[in-house]
């Protein structure tokens, strides 16, 4: 059985976020979206709720698991005896990190490759916080998360909806 970690924050997660997972779950018998309780800037999404979404959205797919975990995401990925971390690649920009971080990674745990899928290029732009900017200023966000996600978010901005989608059509 080969066990794959998707980790990230996932504040909320995004259609780029599926995308990466799901094509990590042909790849691997077993893939665990873990959720990282290591705390980040202005989250908008308790680690519960964040948890919750990723179920709800991946409930079809029978091989992801969601779960959180504290601490180093590699020593995380051994206990779960998984074989590979696999991260999503969108920019020149996210390279540098990545790199960096896979080889410190691959320094602690060397039984742990850590494997980088490219974007879809019409997931290129979407981050986490990109969503969290246009749906802060009540912009459309359709083509940037799942709908359950753009649910959550009109709850916890308690907006009623979504507008100004690019070809006229409302949220
Ligand atoms: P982190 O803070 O660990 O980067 P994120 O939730 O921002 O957590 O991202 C989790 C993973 O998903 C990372 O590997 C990131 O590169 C990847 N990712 C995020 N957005 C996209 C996207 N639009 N396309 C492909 N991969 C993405």
């Amino acid at each position: 059985m080969r066990t794959a970690i998707c980790p990230g924050s996932f504040d909320p997660v995004t259609l780029g976020h599926l995308d990466i997972i799901v094509r990590a779950s042909v790849i691997f018998d077993r893939v665990i979206v873990a959720v990282s309780r290591n705390p980040i800037k202005n989250p908008m999404f308790t680690i519960p709720e964040r948890v919750e979404m990723l179920k709800e959205v991946l409930k079809p797919y029978r091989n992801v698991a969601i779960d959180s975990f504290d601490g180093l995401t590699v020593y995380y990925a051994a206990e779960q005896s998984a074989v590979a971390i696999v991260r999503g690649l969108r920019v020149i920009s996210d390279f540098e990190n990545e790199f960096r971080m896979a080889l410190i990674n691959k320094n602690l745990a060397c039984n742990v490759e850590t494997l980088f899928l490219m974007t879809r290029a019409e997931y290129s732009y979407i981050s986490s916080s990109a969503v969290k900017d246009v749906a802060l200023f009540g912009g459309p966000l359709d083509r940037l998360v799942p709908p359950l996600v753009v649910k959550k978010l009109k709850e916890k901005l308690n907006v009623n909806q979504f507008t100004g989608c690019c070809d006229g059509r409302e949220v």
